[in-house]
């Protein structure tokens, strides 16, 4: 299978990857030109690290750190393998999935290359399908309702992008994004609109008092619910006085 990664490039300040076009900035981050390499460089420089959550759900990182680029995860049910979000270098030596689901439109990392190599589908909620930054990326299915599948659960809360998708499968959550921790302090994220951000907010806290949860699987962190939880419950209140 032959992938053209000389034609994509990798912001190493965002590690957004821009497919068919080198941009004069990053239109993700505004990093200039400079700072953008291929991503045959990228997947030369860089590996995807393969670190256990629990026993059927995997984190993956690129190292060295590529960016801020956001942590994805692989769930492994009934011989297939899903992943929630994607990683930004390519690296033909992780499991190969199946599925490649997003959260939102921000940091599609290099999926279309994987998409490819693995002849994987890629799902993305419709209201985040048709942004600019979704340039040159292909989606199998845009999805529009919440949705269950092979016990993974797929629930729409909408706030940090318009489509923005949450999901929970055994007693893990996978927020990516949703929440940030700034100098040790949990923020809601800051990129987007915040009164839409808080309603969602509202929406998963629910959903999550609705579940038996343990983990917490973040953009940059795991963490155990019993951490995390009071921390979000607090922020949520600071939200609502
Ligand atoms: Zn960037
Ligand atoms: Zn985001």
């Amino acid at each position: 299978m032959t992938i053209n990664l000389k034609d994509q490039y990798v912001c190493t300040v965002c590690s957004y990857n821009m497919v068919g076009y080198l941009p004069e900035r990053c239109p993700f981050c505004n990093a200039p030109k400079d700072k953008f390499i291929t991503a045959e460089k990228c997947s030369r420089d860089y590996d995807v690290q393969e670190t256990p959550v629990i026993d059927s759900v995997t984190r993956l990182s690129s190292v060295p750190k590529l960016g801020i680029e956001h942590a994805s995860y692989q769930i492994n049910k009934d011989n297939k393998t899903y992943q929630i979000d994607c990683p930004s270098s390519f690296d033909t030596s992780i499991k190969p999935m199946d599925e490649i689901i997003f959260t939102h439109f921000h940091f599609l990392g290099a999926s279309n290359l994987y998409r490819k190599y693995f002849s994987s589908k890629v799902s993305i909620h419709q209201s985040d399908s048709d942004f600019k930054l979704c340039r040159g990326f292909s989606f199998d299915n845009t999805f529009q309702t919440s949705f269950i599948k092979d016990g993974i659960e797929a629930v729409h809360i909408d706030g940090h992008t318009p489509g923005f998708t949450c999901y929970f499968f055994k007693d893990v959550a996978f927020i990516c994004d949703y929440v940030l921790f700034r100098n040790n302090r949990m923020i809601f994220n800051p990129f987007g609109p915040q009164t839409r951000t808080v309603k969602g907010g509202h929406h998963l806290k629910q959903l999550l008092d609705e579940r038996n949860i343990n983990k917490i699987c973040g953009v940059n962190y795991v963490m155990d619910f019993e951490d995390w939880y009071p921390r979000y419950k607090s922020l949520l209140e600071s939200k609502s006085g």
